[in-house]
């Protein structure tokens, strides 16, 4: 004897609206005869709402007439927790945990879709690698946990540094990678340059000293029709040259 709008359900969709009057399934299905499947919220005896899966088909008379449809509820409760797990663990996995920046993985997932963007829009950006001269010193003086901080300073100097479209990850150690959406030599030299000032200004204060790095830079453009891998071997070649040239500088080279 209830119609459904004025029933004790009162089914909303996941963001809340009211289904009943514009976007209810069963009215849907009803009118053209097409089986839906949606993820609903019914409300509780109690009065909290429910998570549920409504599937709607069709009843057909003989002549193919529609005379009603059959609605089945799944609560679907213990699906959304393991889905929202799944979403808790893929941000963990894109998350440094020392430093709070972009995990490697996220990093390499970031530079793929900047070479997409590339390919697709002919976007050029800036790669830049850069390590921390003598970090092993660093360790050996002062011990790891200190070390750890100054990973930690570096990291946020650089997040600070960077602008808010470029891109920061650790990439490994004592390593970062930095997508600046600079397509020029200049604009990335100039970019890299300012990562490099700021990480020589910063510093770590322990009893009795204050502990400072440098950065060695390596610095590229993005070609058309590139893999990662080279793009990264090119950034990661000219690194190696700040090293040689005497370290805390940047290397650029298209
Ligand atoms: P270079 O100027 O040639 O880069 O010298 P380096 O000492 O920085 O280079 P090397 O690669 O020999 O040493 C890197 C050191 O970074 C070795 C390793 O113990 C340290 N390291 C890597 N990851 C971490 C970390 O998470 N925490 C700390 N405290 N140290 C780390
Ligand atoms: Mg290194
Ligand atoms: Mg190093």
């Amino acid at each position: 004897g209830h119609t459904c709008p004025l029933g004790p359900l009162q089914h909303v969709d996941m963001d809340g609206r009211r289904l009943c009057q514009t976007a209810c399934p069963l009215t849907h299905v009803l009118a053209d005869g097409q089986p839906r499947q949606a993820d609903i919220l019914l409300r509780h005896r109690d009065g909290h709402r429910v998570p549920v899966r409504v599937s709607v088909r069709p009843v057909r008379a003989a002549d193919g007439r529609i005379t009603g449809a059959v609605e089945t509820f799944t609560d679907i409760t213990p699906l959304l927790a393991v889905e929202r797990r799944a979403a808790e663990l893929q941000h963990l996995a894109f998350i440094d945990p020392l430093t709070g920046l972009g995990s490697r993985q996220y990093g390499e997932r970031q530079l793929e879709s900047a070479l997409s963007e590339l390919d697709r829009y002919g976007r050029r950006f800036g790669l830049l690698l850069l390590d921390i001269d003598h970090f092993k010193n660093v360790n050996d003086t002062w011990g790891h946990a200190t070390g750890d901080a100054v990973l930690r300073v570096v990291g946020r100097t650089l997040s600070g540094a960077a602008r808010t479209e470029d891109f920061v990850a650790r990439w490994g150690g004592e390593e970062f990678l930095v997508l600046v959406r600079e397509g020029t030599i200049p604009g990335l030299e100039s970019a890299a340059e300012r990562l490099r000032r700021m990480v020589a200004a910063a510093s770590v204060s322990v009893p009795g000293a204050e502990i400072g790095v440098t950065l060695s830079i390596g610095g590229t453009i993005s070609r058309p029709d590139e893999s990662a891998a080279e793009l990264l071997a090119r950034a990661d070649a000219l690194l190696y040259r700040s090293k040689e040239l005497g370290r805390d500088r940047v290397t650029v080279a298209p």
